[in-house]
């Protein structure tokens, strides 16, 4: 047992002095007094291993102190590497996040420090490397050949190599298996020796180095702000106001991040980029790294398909101060980074920086917060600002910086708003007239086309005409998506999946219709109208095979592909000069739903796709197809029209007292039991009202939009409030007190985004 390994060191008896107070991993939020041994370095973040009854437990240490009211105290078992541990300043915000998002302080953790790290002592990876030491004459060899030819065809590839090779790479090249290396090693043919490498996931690839450009006059007004903020802070001093930078797709937001962080660099500090998960494409990160490429910077990435090798090198280089600029998603945030400079949020109202699982926290909020406890630049950026950061901005909270035009004056695309009411029927109105008049005319020019759909998939339901069945999951309240390459019809919720039926299963009639559209069928539509076009989709169903996205856009990008059709994966920060068309396949997909964000996503959703077009020397042409053309979010996207969209809904919002006015806390119940999980939620509304904090709105429990999901029953309750630590605290106090029946979850969402 490793901690027979680790006690002999300490005296277990002996009188303490200093005492730790120490959050025990993986055992809800439960926090124990040990004493510390003489001359033992410990401070708070510090990992230990200490006794828990007969066995050793994983905790962080919350506090250091020099009195303990314990009885019975036990001795720390070992204090962990100074770098397996948590910095301060990560532990105040891990902090501050279980109070504010109502979770438990364990949780908090974990996502501040990742699993593999929290974990592991893991080392580096070791890795086997084989040497060739002697080749036997060529008599001695050929009979080898004979009897054990994979040995000989190793052997021969050796030397032919003149190096040393790793073992994989034999195997690869040669089908040697680790038995055949082994039994090679034996006979004294070669030598395996280990050998330490760091898993990088862009170790194979080469980044030229790309120097900074020269500002335009709108983007050098917006970057001597933000060096302004730059400056070595005096003592006592606040921090930088955060600025939220406001600039049209294409206006060169990116060229001022770079640089602002260059200059953090020079003054040897460390920055932090996030994007969002799906603009953090292999574009993004070459950006980066071929810009700090020539100053031997290393960029370390973060993002939730690393292995967790990768996750664990590169959280190494980042906490040894190896890499001082670190691009990643949401949890990025978090990078244990000393002397923090700037952090860059791009994209900042994408819904994605929300974590949709305890702690719910937004990678936003926990920017500008980490910012200003570490007193540093923060830096928002977006096309189409969120009303919260809008809101800031005329609140005096944050600075606003504008960019207007595009790089080199580039136009904003020209967009066309089709009324699908009307369009013939003949494709599935998938494509209206004259967006297939415009592909003809790209295709005819070899330029190239996106098309934009919101949802993967062939047809959102099968329903049958005769009896009026549709297709709909056993466990979900939502009909299946047929999948036609798969033949399979499929759940977007919980995965459930079955083979499509040919005709009814309720009647038996084999008029089964499809019906709504997904990417899969806009992808087959095309291909057929357009046969002699190279057509391509790229959805997360294509995402599947892990190098798919890669290939895909570098098959667009080299001109490879006329037309590609995708989801939101397509939607977001790709600067393809040589599309001129855009078109978005049915732009009311997410405008007639219960939430009351629909609008303003629309709007960014369309400014960001439409984005897409014209970034190139010519002028860029979108079609926006709706049934529901005049839709406010519809006609300022048109115009590109973000005040207007601004003036419109931020007074809807104060109209209903919605966020950004107040913080929206959604609590769902959910149970396998409809009534039991009713009766929870309305007991926990009535627990909630009483002795509620003054101001608390407090919703009628009842269904969620979703009423069923993974077999279970949901219900929600909704609470606005304007103090949000006061209402989590009251929460805390409420839900320790209750007592759900065992089938019942509740969880609270603070700020929520996901209303379904
Ligand atoms: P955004 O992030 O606002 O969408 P980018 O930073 O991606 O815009 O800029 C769009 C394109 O313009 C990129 O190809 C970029 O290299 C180029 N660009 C940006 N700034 C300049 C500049 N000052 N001079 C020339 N090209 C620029
Ligand atoms: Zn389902």
């Amino acid at each position: 047992m490793a901690s027979d390994r680790n006690t002999p060191e300490f005296a277990l008896e002996r009188a303490a002095t200093r005492f730790v107070r120490v959050l025990l991993d993986d055992s809800g939020s439960r926090v124990f007094d040990y004493g510390v041994p003489e001359g033992v370095a410990v401070s708070p973040g510090c990992r230990v291993r200490v006794p828990v009854r007969t066995r050793t437990l994983l905790g962080t240490v919350l506090e250091v102190t020099d009195y303990s009211e314990a009885r019975g105290i036990r001795m720390v078992s070992e204090v962990l590497r100074s770098d397996a541990g948590m910095n301060p300043a990560l532990l105040k915000l891990a902090a501050w996040m279980a109070d504010y998002y109502c979770c438990p302080l364990e949780l908090a953790m974990r996502a501040v420090l990742p699993q593999v790290i929290r974990k592991s002592e893991m080392t580096h990876q070791q890795r086997q490397r084989v040497r060739l030491v002697q080749l036997p004459e060529e008599a001695a060899l050929a009979a080898l050949e004979k009897k054990a030819p994979l040995q000989a065809a190793a052997l021969r590839a050796l030397a032919q190599a003149g190096e040393p090779v790793s073992v994989a790479e034999l195997a690869r090249t040669t089908d040697a298996s680790h038995a055949v290396v082994r039994a090679l090693e034996k006979k004294g043919l070669v030598r395996v020796e280990m050998e330490r490498v760091e898993r990088d996931p862009f170790r194979n690839e080469e980044f030229v180095s790309s120097p900074a450009l020269a500002l335009n006059a709108e983007q050098g007004v917006v970057f001597a702000r933000v060096c302004a903020s730059l400056e070595p802070l005096a003592e006592g001093a606040p921090a930088p106001k955060p600025f939220l930078l406001h600039g049209v797709t294409g206006s060169g937001k990116t060229e001022i991040y770079l640089q602002a962080i260059q200059l953090v660099l020079q003054q040897g500090r460390s920055a932090i980029m996030l994007v969002p998960e799906i603009s953090l494409t292999p574009q993004t990160v070459e950006r980066f790294k071929s810009r700090f490429a020539a100053q031997q910077q290393e960029v370390a990435v973060l993002h939730s398909h690393l292995s967790e090798g990768e996750r664990h090198d590169q959280w190494h280089q980042i906490r040894s101060g190896r890499a001082k600029i670190v691009i990643g998603a949401r949890s990025a945030v978090f990078a244990p980074l000393e002397k923090l400079g700037l952090i860059v949020v791009d994209e900042e109202h994408e819904p994605s920086y929300k974590q949709e699982e305890s702690p719910r926290y937004h990678g936003r909020d926990i920017a500008v917060l980490r910012a200003s406890m570490e007193r540093c630049a923060v830096l928002l950026g977006s096309a189409t600002p969120s009303l919260e950061s809008f809101h800031n901005v005329k609140q005096g909270k944050y600075e606003l910086l504008q960019i207007r035009q595009r790089v080199d004056d580039k136009k904003m695309p020209f967009i066309r708003i089709m009324d699908m009411r009307n369009e013939s029927k003949k494709q599935g109105g998938i494509i209206s007239s004259r967006l297939m008049t415009a592909i003809e005319q790209r295709l005819a020019k070899r330029e190239q086309t996106i098309l934009f759909l919101n949802r993967r998939g062939f047809s959102t339901s099968l329903l049958c005409e005769k009896c009026g069945h549709v297709c709909s999951c056993p466990n979900c309240s939502v009909s299946l998506t047929f999948h036609k390459a798969a033949n399979r019809i499929v759940c977007h919720i919980c995965g459930h999946l079955a083979l499509a039926p040919s005709k009814c299963p309720e009647c038996k009639d084999p008029g089964i219709r499809h019906q709504g559209t997904g990417t899969e069928r806009v992808e087959e539509v095309v291909q057929k109208l357009f046969s002699k076009a190279v057509v391509k989709r790229l959805d997360a169903d294509v995402l599947q095979r892990k190098e798919a996205f890669r290939e895909t856009l570098s098959a667009f990008r080299t001109g490879k592909i006329d037309i590609l059709v995708g989801t939101q994966m397509i939607a977001k920060g790709l600067h393809f000069p040589n599309v001129t068309l855009v078109g978005i396949i049915n732009a009311d997909m997410g405008l007639h739903i219960p939430d009351f964000r629909a609008g303003e996503r629309t709007f960014q959703l369309l400014t960001q796709v439409a984005g897409r077009a014209g970034r190139g020397d010519v002028e860029g042409e979108v079609f926006v197809q709706s049934y529901t053309p005049f839709s406010p979010s519809i006609q300022f996207a048109r115009h590109h029209d973000f005040e207007g969209f601004w003036d419109q809904e931020i007074s809807f919002r104060q109209e209903w007292d919605y966020p950004p006015f107040t913080h929206m806390v959604l609590i769902s119940v959910r149970s396998p039991h409809q009534a039991r999980g009713e009766l929870s939620a309305q007991t926990l509304a009535k627990s909630i009202a009483d002795g509620a904090p003054a101001g608390l709105f407090i919703g009628e429990p009842a269904p969620a939009p979703l009423e069923k999901s993974h077999g279970e029953f949901r219900f929600q309750l909704v609470l606005r409030t304007r103090t949000v630590q006061r209402l989590s605290r009251h929460l805390r106090g409420v839900l320790d007190k209750l007592k759900f029946p065992e089938d019942v979850r509740v969880s609270v969402d603070v700020d929520a985004y996901q209303l379904l």
